[in-house]
């Protein structure tokens, strides 16, 4: 509550200045802000899940108000979409016999990116048991790491991990790039020493075409480091009538799309009116680039595959907006961002802000949150990319249910989240400021096998 009046005067001096052209001048518009989220988080786009026809229709509308903002394609695109492809590699069938006996497809989970695998030869394997004791998660990284093709004969005793490990490979590996680089056959509960096995798998492999969004606003210094600001726009789609266990009632009214207003409709629009904000203002230094990226729920995968496009030196800044759609504990309109200890960007954003309204460091450490974002696709690479959010994550019982929907958003402290994003923007937009680089991470985090 507290907060509120500062940056109520905040607003107001702003608009004040508007006419005078100064650096806190704002330039976008509370109805277009509340018409960009309501349009992206309505039924009609029924909760924007990848690979729907309604994803795509929110893509068409992110690329139409980029055209109407008056941005640009990046170089050598020819329009503001980024198409690419993502391969899904999903088990179709399987037969495992041991020593001439079946197992049962309970007790199997396999894993490869190839399209199939036929083993006959027990000694052409790596055959690892792992006992009771044993860590199978850290013995599995590492069997992965490896490569080549494992049979893993799983102690009982990990049934319930056995069980994770079996839903994750049978819901499908998905990659922007297959490798097939070996397989792993676990097999749980099975003990002694296999001398014959017939394994056969075959893989159903899939190729689906993805799309991010990106807009371009040139600056006036030539060769200057850019400026990012993102969200991404998918979101979960609709519920199947099972999907938590429960049947509908009969009379009962259940809403089944999952809208996705606060998560993350209300960073797209937060990204959009940022665009029309420095579009109108007109004398951006910096480059800025502007992304709404696809399949983030997935795993980042839009960001990761937009990451592999950009020459990270080149990025001086990622502002990624999550889910601003709702006050924060911090008060209306105020944000807390990932990974403040990561960069010194916390403290360039602040020089523009009154103390009541600057960003804090993110008061959810245990959560993660700073590789659970798209952010987290070009901090990697070094870039000081942090995600900002509104959302009082100990207390959102709205979080990825279809409950996240237009009537629980307070647009009153989204449009004040957008204008200190703006503000706060400034000495990176004028490139008065240059935030120090993340420590990048090594790249061997991904396994061989999956
Ligand atoms: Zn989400």
């Amino acid at each position: 509550m507290k907060t509120k009046l500062p940056l109520l005067s905040l607003i107001a001096a702003a608009t004040l200045s508007a006419c005078s052209s100064t650096d806190n001048a704002l330039y976008f518009e509370r109805t277009q802000l509340e018409q960009d989220i309501s349009y992206l988080a309505s039924d009609d786009l029924k909760g924007r899940k990848t690979f729907s026809a309604e994803i795509d229709v929110a893509a068409d509308y992110i690329a139409q108000r980029f055209t109407s903002i008056g941005l640009q394609p990046m170089p050598g695109a020819e329009g503001f979409k980024q198409q690419f492809d993502l391969h899904s590699v999903t088990p179709k069938s399987v037969s495992v016999s041991l020593n001439n006996q079946a197992v049962k497809t309970e007790s199997l989970a396999v894993v490869s990116q190839s399209d199939g695998f036929a083993w006959q030869q027990a000694d052409e394997l790596v055959i690892t048991q792992i006992s009771a004791d044993a860590d199978l998660r850290e013995q599995l990284r590492k069997l992965n790491q490896q490569g080549g093709n494992h049979l893993v004969l799983v102690n009982k005793a990990h049934e319930e991990l056995f069980t994770r490990y079996q839903n994750y490979f049978n819901n499908g590996l998905t990659k922007l790039e297959l490798k097939d680089q070996g397989a792993m056959v676990l097999v749980l509960g099975y003990e002694g020493e296999v001398k014959d096995l017939d394994v056969k798998v075959v893989n159903e492999v899939k190729t689906q075409q993805l799309t991010n969004v990106i807009g371009i606003l040139p600056g006036k210094k030539e060769d200057a480091d850019v400026v990012l600001f993102s969200a991404h726009y998918d979101h979960l789609g609709e519920s199947k009538k099972d999907q938590h266990g429960h049947q509908q009632e009969e009379g009962e009214e259940q809403d089944s799309i999952y809208n996705g207003a606060n998560d993350n409709a209300s960073g797209t629009g937060a990204m959009l009116n940022l665009a029309q904000h420095y579009a109108r203002q007109g004398d951006n230094e910096r480059t800025l680039m502007f992304a709404a990226f696809t399949a983030e729920e997935m795993g980042l995968i839009g960001s990761k595959h937009f990451a592999t496009t950009q020459n990270p030196d080149a990025i001086a800044a990622m502002i990624n907006i999550e889910m601003i759609g709702k006050p924060s504990p911090f008060g209306s309109g105020n944000l807390w961002m990932t990974g403040a200890d990561k960069s010194d960007l916390q403290a360039v954003l602040n020089q523009s802000l009154p103390l009541e309204n600057h960003i804090q460091a993110n008061p959810y450490p245990k959560l993660n949150l700073f590789y659970r974002s798209d952010n987290a696709s070009l901090a990697g690479m070094g870039v000081p990319a942090h995600s900002f959010s509104s959302t009082d994550m100990a207390n959102n019982d709205h979080y990825h249910t279809p409950k996240d929907e237009l009537a629980n958003l307070d647009f009153e402290s989204i449009y004040k989240s957008v204008t200190l994003l703006a503000m706060a923007s400034e000495p990176l937009v004028s490139a008065k400021a240059t935030p120090s680089r993340v420590a990048p991470l090594k790249d061997n985090a991904e396994g061989k096998i999956y």
